[in-house]
């Protein structure tokens, strides 16, 4: 079995390393692109609300991820609590928004560590950190202790890509697969429904250093489940306000058509979404028009590598509870027939 690359980071001492220049950036914090400057180590909080030490929501087994991370024993999720982002259709946004009950969840890295342990003493085949952009440090913090007490399963960096380059360079060799979301192709989206500036260029410089590290091909293992790699998640937002056509247009032109794309019908209004008459044109589910639109778009791309959603699978996984379900994903080669 070929083991992770943060093992060989380990045997060298570049990984705890890492883990210390990392840490720097949480004094004059500039974890992500917001640059907030503020002293997380000496508690002072700002955009995303967090703090020095990790917050976990929830660790859990789940089954609803791509086929290729979920397996048949489930992919190990950790969810981060809080975010750096103020999607307004967060579909976690109890766990995402609201930093007052989150700070209850606050844990050691020893902690952290423990966790990433026993999902793998559950039998799961990646350790899958939902969220981890704000806790980027701590996370890295977290997989040098684990790393020291025995885990060897890949992890996989499952983030919203409004992520620092600096940073990423600096997870180059920790983590073995990235799963961004691509959520928009312009800013002013960006900016109205997740509340950050230039959400289309530092997402794309973000990308595209996910893309250095691990290239467009996709390590599976003899077990079939993906070892390493980059698969780029497009949401289908109604109304076309992802931009998913551009986006994929981006994907193709600057990093490769092999790049695998995991194309998502599952999005279902909620949070202010659902209530505020501000965001109308979030207040529904996607019509099946619009769902074969960015299908044919795939085509047209001749994007050849990845993932779809049924139609009717929408909304079957990220609920709220977490609870698990029945993969609702196909493979893109097999939609071609
Ligand atoms: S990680 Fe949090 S505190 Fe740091 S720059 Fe981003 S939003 Fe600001």
């Amino acid at each position: 079995m070929k083991l992770p690359s943060y093992i060989s980071l380990l045997a060298t001492g570049e990984l705890a390393a890492r883990v210390q220049r990392l840490e720097a950036l949480l004094e004059q914090c500039t974890v992500c692109p917001r640059d907030c400057l503020n002293n997380r180590l000496n508690s002072e909080l700002a955009a995303c609300y967090s703090g020095k030490l990790p917050i976990v929501s929830s660790y859990t087994p789940h089954f609803g991820e791509e086929p290729a991370l979920s397996g048949t024993n489930g992919a190990g999720n950790i969810f981060f609590g809080n975010c750096n982002l103020r999607c307004v259709y967060c579909q976690n946004y109890q766990i995402s928004q609201t930093h007052k009950e989150q700070i209850k969840n606050e844990v050691t890295h020893e902690r952290l560590a423990a966790m990433m342990l026993e999902l793998a003493t559950q039998g799961c085949h990646n350790i899958n950190f939902v969220s981890p952009t704000h806790f980027a440090p701590q996370m890295a913090r977290g997989i040098l202790i684990a790393a020291h007490q025995g885990l060897r399963l890949p992890i996989v960096y499952n983030t919203n890509a409004y992520d620092s380059v600096e940073v990423l360079r600096l997870l180059d060799g920790v983590v073995d697969v990235y799963l961004p979301d691509l959520k928009y192709a312009e800013d002013e989206a960006g900016y109205l429904y997740s509340k950050v500036k230039g959400y289309k260029e530092c997402s794309r410089l973000a990308i595209a250093e996910m893309y250095r590290q691990t290239g467009a091909e996709l390590v599976l293992g003899e077990d079939g489940l993906l070892k390493r790699g980059l698969v780029i998640r497009l949401l289908v937002l109604p109304n076309d306000i992802g931009g998913v056509h551009e986006s994929l247009e981006w994907i193709r032109d600057t990093l490769s058509p092999r790049v695998a794309v995991s194309l998502m019908a599952q999005y279902y209004p909620t949070n202010q979404a659902a209530t505020n008459p501000r965001h109308i044109l979030l207040s529904r589910r996607i019509t099946e028009s619009e769902w074969l639109r960015a299908v044919s778009a795939l085509e047209e791309m001749g994007m050849e590598n990845g993932w779809m959603q049924e139609f009717d699978g929408a909304a079957y996984y990220y609920r709220p509870d977490f609870s698990n379900s029945d993969t609702p994903f196909k493979d893109i080669r097999d939609f071609r027939g």
